[in-house]
């Protein structure tokens, strides 16, 4: 009897991990997969600024969902089978130490992504998982009960197909006429081009708790905003291009955001300037720096208040008052474009959630047939979450063929 076949499509993050995983446990099986390119994980390889940030310390399923603009619902229950204290453990098993830095990112130790990426080849070389390279999937239909897969003048075929090919429009367009809806996709962790030269000469200064809104959307995203410049960067804007990242495409990237520097209430701000006119009366305004902001920061809120540095606080009129406190609370920005995040990007929109059971991510249309990481409409915040959902999902397909097999 010939052994059971599983067919990868893709050789990304989720793919690698799948075929790990299944092969790890079933030495009577074929695995293949299928990289279009000339190299597998190249994502992988560039991923984290070349660091790969292969998950975060988040360890609660209901909190680790919050992290996914599109995928919250569904991931909460496979969260719950694979989330990342397993992710690290099967690293460790795998002689792959991860560490955590201040904001939860987790790394490994070596602080590079060749070392994730010398371990999926290990595993897969150990285990003789056939790995071909360029080959481009051009076709895919079902005959009987086996999955047929053309990749130009070749046709392989398979029991189980699992589909990899995070953000390609090649393989939705396959997919979609297969009977699966594909949501658009369009760009999320992105960057805010603003062209306000002043601003942009004060590049590399951040605020370490800023808050934002998008004017006439209810998305709002706090945390440490970074001058650069072209605009603006830093978590909190990255959270919002998530957020926000099917409303910023419809508004083709231009909108109105307001800022708060401080995430402070306007009136609050109004009562501490009245404290500081009393307690710094005689002092010059440019000397004494409200909140801990950046100095030079500070002299542009002033700037754009119509308040001389050198003028005493004591001699602030009303309307500069309300200006400084309206400055540093509501700021108004124009965004006009985005740029693109070196750290990391992903794409929001792929194969409808609905048409997917999470309990297995078999597709609901086609038995036999899976989907995992960025091919999905899933995305994740910045910070390990996308390569999580890849790991979780490609863990649970294997979790289900190994049940078939
Ligand atoms: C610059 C950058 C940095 C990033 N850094 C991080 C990070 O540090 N942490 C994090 O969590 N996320 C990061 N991400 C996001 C993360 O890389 C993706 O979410 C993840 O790679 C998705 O995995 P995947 O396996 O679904 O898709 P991919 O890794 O994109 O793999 C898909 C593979 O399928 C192949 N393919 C496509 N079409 C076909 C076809 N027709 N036939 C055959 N093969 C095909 C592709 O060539 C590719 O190799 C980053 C993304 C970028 C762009």
């Amino acid at each position: 009897m010939s052994k059971p076949t599983v067919l990868i499509i893709g050789g990304g993050a989720a793919g690698f991990f799948a075929a790990c995983l299944l092969a790890e446990k079933h030495s009577n099986i074929k695995i293949t997969i299928l990289e279009k390119d000339k190299e597998v994980l190249k994502k992988v390889r560039i991923s984290g600024g070349g660091r790969c940030n292969v998950t975060h310390s988040c360890f609660e399923a209901r909190d680790l969902v919050k992290f996914y603009p599109r995928g919250e619902k569904e991931l909460y229950a496979p969260f719950l089978q694979f989330q990342p204290k397993d992710t690290i453990e099967w690293f460790s098993k795998n002689d792959v130490a991860l560490k955590t830095e201040a904001d939860g990112r987790m790394f490994p130790i070596t602080d590079s992504s060749e070392t994730i990426i010398e371990c999926f080849m290990r595993i897969c070389k150990k285990h003789h998982v056939d790995i071909k390279l360029s080959c481009r999937v051009n076709a895919v239909r079902k005959m009987d009960a086996k999955w047929e897969v053309t990749v130009s003048d070749k046709t392989y075929l398979s029991d189980y197909l699992i589909i990899t090919a995070g953000s390609s429009p090649s393989i939705w367009t396959i997919l979609a006429s297969m009977g699966h809806t594909i949501v658009p996709a369009v760009p999320s962790l992105f960057t805010f081009k603003v062209n306000d030269k002043a601003l942009n000469g004060l590049a590399g200064i951040s605020l370490p708790a800023a808050s934002i809104k998008i004017l006439g959307l209810k998305h709002a995203t706090a945390g440490p905003v970074l001058i650069t410049h072209w605009g603006l960067s830093g978590p909190a804007i990255l959270k919002m291009s998530a957020w926000a990242a099917v409303e910023l495409h419809e508004l083709k990237y231009e909108f109105d955001i307001e800022v708060n520097w401080i995430s402070q209430t306007y009136d609050d701000v109004l009562t501490d300037i009245k404290q500081i006119k009393e307690s710094d009366a005689k002092k010059q305004i440019g000397n004494v720096v409200m909140y801990k902001i950046p100095h030079r920061f500070w002299m542009y809120l002033l700037h754009t208040s119509d308040i001389q540095s050198t003028q005493q606080w004591a001699n602030l009129t009303k309307k500069q008052t309300q200006d400084l406190a309206r400055n540093m609370t509501k700021f108004t920005l124009n965004v006009k474009g985005k740029s693109t995040n070196k750290e990391e990007f992903v794409t929001a929109g792929g194969v409808s959630l609905k048409e997917v059971n999470f309990k297995n991510f078999q597709s609901k249309i086609q038995e036999n047939l899976y989907f995992a990481g960025e091919v999905l409409n899933i995305d994740g915040l910045t910070g390990g979450f996308n390569f999580q959902s890849a790991w979780t999902g490609a863990y649970i397909i294997s979790k289900e063929i190994s049940t078939k097999l």
